[in-house]
């Protein structure tokens, strides 16, 4: 009796491993032409502006007694390469991002600061096409996670709000608390996203409309960096849109349980 007890007990083990193996090569397998698209993908979309750098750079060489055109050369140059430096800051960040593993040891992240962060860093275009950004929503929220990611995560949102919005427009931002998770909202007054793209914006170096889209600098990383760092919470990113009026973009993660820390700002305005 005991051997057969033994036995059986032994069999579904095994069987188990070697499911537990196969998924694991087939992951393995996955992942690994993941990286490689994702390596390939790179190449072309970085391809692009070092091209545009170096054939501006024989322009401006050979337009050298003509200052108009030199001027002219030099600021696209800028343009290019401030684009590439945009790029490869978003590939290191997707790449550190990729694994979608659980963070190791999430922390109690203020939401607040994380808000004020977002809209500070994006002050700058913001007022250059005098769009206001507004923070509201509940103050003194709590999530449990990586400060830099969801930093990173809210301030692509807040970018593209901008980006994608007219003049003199209004950006909010947003808290909301609810039993076990935050959402950080952003919503726009901008282009909108046509609703047969919509399940497209969060692939790799996807553009709606990469035409219309080159003027922005963008790169395509924003929203794929947004998704990860939502996988990686164990969290979620919607986005709700109506082409023509606006977008919003709600990220919602683990809220920290209990109740603030003491030293916690008791903010209440708005
Ligand atoms: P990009 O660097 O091009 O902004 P993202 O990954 O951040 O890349 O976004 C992918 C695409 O989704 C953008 O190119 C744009 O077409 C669209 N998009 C993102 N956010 C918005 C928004 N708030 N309003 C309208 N379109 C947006």
């Amino acid at each position: 009796f005991p051997s057969r007890h033994v036995t059986a007990r032994v069999a579904p083990l095994s069987s188990q491993l070697v499911l537990a193996l196969v998924e694991d090569r087939t992951r393995e397998r996955r992942v690994e032409s993941i990286r490689r698209d994702f390596v390939a993908n790179v190449s072309h979309e970085l391809k692009t502006p070092v091209g545009a750098i170096k054939l501006l750079s024989d322009a401006v060489i050979d337009a050298a007694d003509d200052p108009e055109a030199v001027q002219r050369f030099a600021g696209r140059m800028h343009k290019e390469s401030d684009r590439l430096a945009r790029l490869v800051q978003q590939i290191i960040e997707l790449s550190r991002l990729q694994g979608d593993d659980p963070l190791v040891e999430p922390l109690a992240v203020e939401a607040d600061a994380i808000v004020a962060r977002a809209i500070d860093e994006s002050a700058t275009d913001a007022q250059a096409r005098r769009i206001t950004v507004v923070h509201q929503g509940t103050r003194g929220l709590w999530l449990l996670g990586n400060r830099e990611q969801i930093s990173v995560a809210l301030g692509n949102l807040v970018a593209n709000a901008v980006t994608y919005s007219p003049e003199g427009s209004t950006v909010v931002v947003s808290a909301t608390g609810h039993d076990t998770t935050v959402d950080l909202a952003v919503t726009d007054q901008g282009i909108g996203i046509p609703s047969s793209e919509i399940d497209r914006i969060f692939e790799r170096f996807y553009r709606v409309d990469p035409a219309r889209h080159r003027s922005t600098g963008g790169t395509g990383l924003g929203l794929s960096i947004v998704k990860h760092v939502a996988a990686s919470h164990g969290g979620e990113v919607r986005v709700w849109s109506v082409e023509g009026q606006g977008s919003t973009f709600t990220l919602t993660l683990p809220r920290k349980p209990g109740l603030p820390p003491a030293s916690a700002p008791d903010a209440t305005e708005p």
